[in-house]
């Protein structure tokens, strides 16, 4: 399968689970089309022989797609189970029957877009990777590998001024929100007054000041540096050729 198909498929787990917003929560998109997740840890209380195939078979995670079950490794990283546990939807949604080299590439394909669209990475002005990281919730690894073909595709899209493909139209607008007027994809509420925030890089309003005895994030990314820096015109005129009618 291309990879034009697999974002295909990708835009149509958006639509059917009503994703819009991000970081995706793959549990849930997991158990919309009819898994029940174990760790290998609970399976190995119940049973310890079953807890040693688990990990003979995969470090990370398993599947069993006739009784839609995936098993994974609690022990590791919540940003590596992450993306396992989207690897597997990956091999689910792409209808693979074994884990051959090409299938495990087309499912890693599928979870880092599924993760972090590349158009997601574009508007949320994602300066590097570690933007990327810290918004789709992906380890720095997989951040990375998404950041780079995220910039071969942006050079592609702006600096070459190729237009947008129906499959990449039909994208936009699956985020788009008339009363934002613009592409959104990350929608929360705020920490303090309740109040809904669209692409937020911060978990409360501008309203809304921290307390003084808790202390800001030391991890705030650049993004706080290009939030409301005076580029948005800029940004405005570039989309506007990007958004223009597909030749
Ligand atoms: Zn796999
Ligand atoms: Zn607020």
């Amino acid at each position: 399968m291309n990879h034009y198909d697999i974002q295909k498929r990708i835009l149509d787990v958006f639509a059917e689970c009503s994703v819009f917003s991000f970081p995706v929560d793959c549990t849930s998109l997991l158990e919309h089309y009819g898994y029940t997740l174990h760790t290998y840890q609970e399976l190995g209380r119940k049973n310890k022989a079953l807890y040693e195939m688990c990990i003979s078979y995969s470090e990370e995670a398993f599947r069993d797609g006739a009784h839609r079950i995936i098993a994974y490794n609690q022990d590791k990283s919540p940003l590596r189970i992450r993306f396992s546990l989207a690897h597997e939807l990956g091999h689910h949604i792409l209808g693979h029957k074994n884990e051959t080299r090409h299938n495990e590439i087309e499912a890693n394909f599928f979870a880092g877009n599924l993760l972090a669209p590349r158009m997601a990475i574009y508007y949320a002005r994602c300066q590097n990777a570690r933007d990327v990281s810290f918004i789709f919730q992906i380890s720095e690894e997989a951040a990375q590998i998404a950041y780079e073909d995220y910039l071969r595709w942006h050079e592609e899209l702006l600096l070459r001024e190729r237009r947008m493909t129906a499959l990449e139209r039909d994208m936009y607008y699956h985020f788009y929100r008339a009363e934002q007027d613009c592409f959104v994809w990350n929608v929360k509420t705020c920490d303090f007054c309740g109040a809904t925030l669209y692409n937020s890089y911060e978990n409360h309003c501008r309203g809304c000041e921290l307390p003084k005895e808790r202390p800001l994030r030391s991890d705030t990314p650049a993004l706080s540096d290009i939030l409301f820096s005076d580029d948005m015109e800029r940004f405005r005129r570039m989309e506007a050729r990007w958004l223009s009618p597909i030749l």
